[in-house]
């Protein structure tokens, strides 16, 4: 976590067990108006942007939930709905039985509100608690006395970064109305042989970072407002230098270098420069598509076997498929896609497996469809949707 001046922080995380934090207020108040703006909030896996909270007497550990990553939270059955600050948000409680609080080990509930949709990044936001409270307290649940009150970021085994400023609302009528507009973070993951060979950066030509490798595998973290194709150079080559470049990630998305069709670094049949290795043994660079606005859908054809469609597509953000569009997810028997538009056409749809074999073809139509996936076994799912010209992708689990 980075602490930004005032109410602003940041995070960068890979990999992780369960974290939370942000910043707010060491009181809570059931009648704080709080306001915020994440201009950067990109999750890979489970995460939460949440107001987050605790009150003692009854001990109660709260959140109103306004985005998530692949998961939307609690999971069960809601019992009612909010609405609030321009959303509908469905209340749930939860109990945890000698779970950590914060005053140790204790059993206590856990209170919800989840918006059903993500709310918008890069815009002020703001989260009338006592809505929230007062929906509770109409199902009988009372917060207690107040402990801190938060903005928070949680993730739990995922990956992902977040940049969030938070005020109170009326008391900064004139916040910072975007921290960091259009930052982008890169992750490069590389090693040397030697620890003595330079690596550079550039995206869409410009350096953002230039660095010595060091001969384990580790992780440089760049912030940069630049876009464009990101390339990672290998720039002093001598007897005994080689890098190795294992992935870079923007805003949490990897993408393998061994994926990647340019490299002009590896040594390949007899001279330098192919395709597909994570390996430079020249100097020479890695390219990779760039960060404006895009996500990668990567899969293999291992096994050779001519079966199976290969995708790599890269498409706006716009375009993937929001979360209320297609759930339950993770799913279980039946799927639904909801398409949002009126003109009575039907798409052609293909869900995939990571492996990209095509497990399941069929159409699905304007307004809401049931796609029944009983017959697919466990397992991570990438649907595909083509509209048009524009072509829509969205992971799920079964
Ligand atoms: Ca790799
Ligand atoms: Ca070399």
């Amino acid at each position: 976590m980075t602490l930004g001046s005032e109410g602003n922080y940041s995070y960068q995380w890979s990999n992780t067990g369960n974290f939370v934090g942000g910043k707010g207020w060491s009181t809570g108040s059931s009648s704080r108006v709080i306001g915020y703006n994440a201009g950067n909030y990109s999750p890979s896996g489970n995460s939460y942007l949440t107001l987050y909270g605790w009150s003692t007497n009854p001990l109660v550990e709260y959140y109103v939930v306004d985005s998530w990553g692949s998961w939307r939270p609690p999971g069960g059955t809601a019992v009612g709905t909010v609405t609030s600050d321009g959303g509908t948000y469905q209340l749930y409680r939860t109990l945890r039985e000698d779970e950590p609080s914060i005053i140790g080990r204790a059993t206590f509930y856990q209170y919800w509100s989840v918006r059903t949709s993500k709310r918008s990044t890069g815009t002020n936001n703001n989260i009338t608690f006592q809505n929230h409270v007062n929906a509770w307290a109409n199902q009988g649940w009372n917060l207690g006395t107040h402990n801190y009150q938060v903005m928070a970021t949680e993730g739990y085994e995922s990956s992902g970064s977040s940049n969030v400023t938070v005020w109170e609302s009326g008391n900064n009528p004139n916040p910072n109305p975007n921290p960091n507009p259009g930052t982008y973070t890169i992750v490069v993951r590389a090693r040397g042989t030697s620890g003595s060979e330079n690596i550079r950066v550039t995206v869409g030509g410009t350096q953002v970072d230039s660095y010595t490798a060091s001969t384990s595998m580790s992780n440089r973290t760049i912030n940069t407002s630049a876009t464009g194709g990101i390339n990672v150079e290998f720039i002093n080559d001598a007897s005994g230098r080689d890098v190795q470049v294992d992935y870079i990630q923007v805003n949490g998305s990897t993408r393998q270098a061994e994926n990647q069709s340019n490299n002009t670094g590896v040594y390949q049949n007899g001279s330098c420069g192919g395709s597909n290795s994570e390996w430079m043994h020249c100097s020479g660079y890695i390219g990779f598509s760039g960060n404006t606005g895009s996500m990668s859908v990567e899969a293999s054809d291992q096994n050779q076997k001519g079966d199976r469609e290969i995708i790599v597509s890269t498409i706006p953000e716009e375009d993937v498929l929001s979360e209320e569009m297609l759930f339950p997810n993770p799913v279980k028997d039946v799927l639904n896609v909801s398409i949002p538009s009126t003109s009575n056409a039907s798409y052609g749809t293909v869900i995939y497996n990571t492996n990209g074999v095509v497990a399941k073809k069929f159409t699905v139509q304007d307004g809401n469809n049931t796609v029944n996936v009983s017959e697919l076994p466990a397992g991570t799912y990438i649907m595909k949707i083509t509209m048009g010209n524009k072509t829509v992708t969205k992971k799920f689990i079964k």
